[in-house]
């Protein structure tokens, strides 16, 4: 069967009709332009570490025979802003597999891969994390997601805590869901900002994140990759300091 285009008969219809077009079209102009500001921010984080890059070699190019001594320092800018443009298209290109993917869910232990990847964790860093994990609880999710999703959020209680500022992994059973949490003692998150960091590319403002090096991509990887494993995300404060993230997951 042919699809049909009813044509409405009263003016109150073609009111209706005329509304629900521009629904649909408001719909898609803003899709677009979430589209043009990610294509236009990714760019331009690209940018800056070329530039910088650059503008490196032009030093050691002009002036480095002279003054050898600028080499080292240069040769470090290079490298760090290289390895910041690695991160950043490692991050881009996961975003956009997240943004594509459909996952197979199978039940799975998030216990034991939440104790596997803080054991694994604790070794690479120098402050302690704990772990306060209940045996056995069980969801349907996909592994290699869900441990992106639990580095990722102990990579940032880690990069946004002060070094002798222990933080903890925890799983829990929490009526008919099980709860996975990370909860740091670090700078935390205002409240008019606790929304706006999954966004892509956002970070808190300057004084916050700036001595801190990050693409502002992470946590919208991590809010993707939640839904692709049908969870929720949230965030909380931490008393007396730091911040909770949340994840939610049906028990199964
Ligand atoms: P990135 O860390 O690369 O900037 P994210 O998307 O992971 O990007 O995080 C977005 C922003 O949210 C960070 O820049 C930081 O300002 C804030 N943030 C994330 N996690 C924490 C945390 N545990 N404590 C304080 N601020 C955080």
């Amino acid at each position: 069967d042919q699809p049909t285009l009813q044509v409405p008969d009263s003016p109150q219809e073609i009111k209706e009709l005329g509304n629900a077009f521009n629904e649909l079209l408001k719909a898609q102009n803003q899709r677009l332009q979430r589209e043009r500001d990610f294509v236009s921010n990714a760019s331009h984080e690209l940018k800056t570490p070329i530039a910088a890059i650059r503008g490196n070699i032009n030093l050691i190019k002009r002036h480095g025979d002279k003054h050898p001594d600028v080499i080292p320092e240069s040769l470090g800018f290079i490298d760090e802003e290289s390895l910041r443009m690695q991160n950043l298209i490692t991050n881009l290109l996961n975003l956009s597999r997240a943004d594509r993917a459909e996952l197979i869910l199978e039940n799975k232990n998030l216990s034991e891969i939440a104790e596997q990847i803080g054991q694994q964790y604790q070794k690479t860093i120098a402050h302690e994390l704990k772990l306060d994990i209940q045996p056995d609880l069980h969801i349907k999710g996909n592994t290699d997601t869900l441990k992106q999703i639990i580095v990722a959020l102990l990579d940032n209680a880690h990069k946004y805590s002060p070094t002798d500022a222990p933080f903890t992994l925890s799983v829990k059973k929490v009526a008919s869901t099980v709860q996975l949490a990370v909860i740091d003692n670090g700078m935390g998150i205002p409240d008019q900002q606790k929304d706006l960091i999954f966004q892509r590319f956002y970070r808190v403002d300057e004084s916050h994140s700036t001595e801190i090096k990050g693409s502002g991509l992470g946590l919208s990887i991590v809010s993707q990759l939640v839904k692709l494993n049908n969870g929720q995300i949230e965030v909380s404060d931490h008393q007396p300091q730091g911040s909770i993230f949340k994840v939610t997951f049906n028990e199964v």
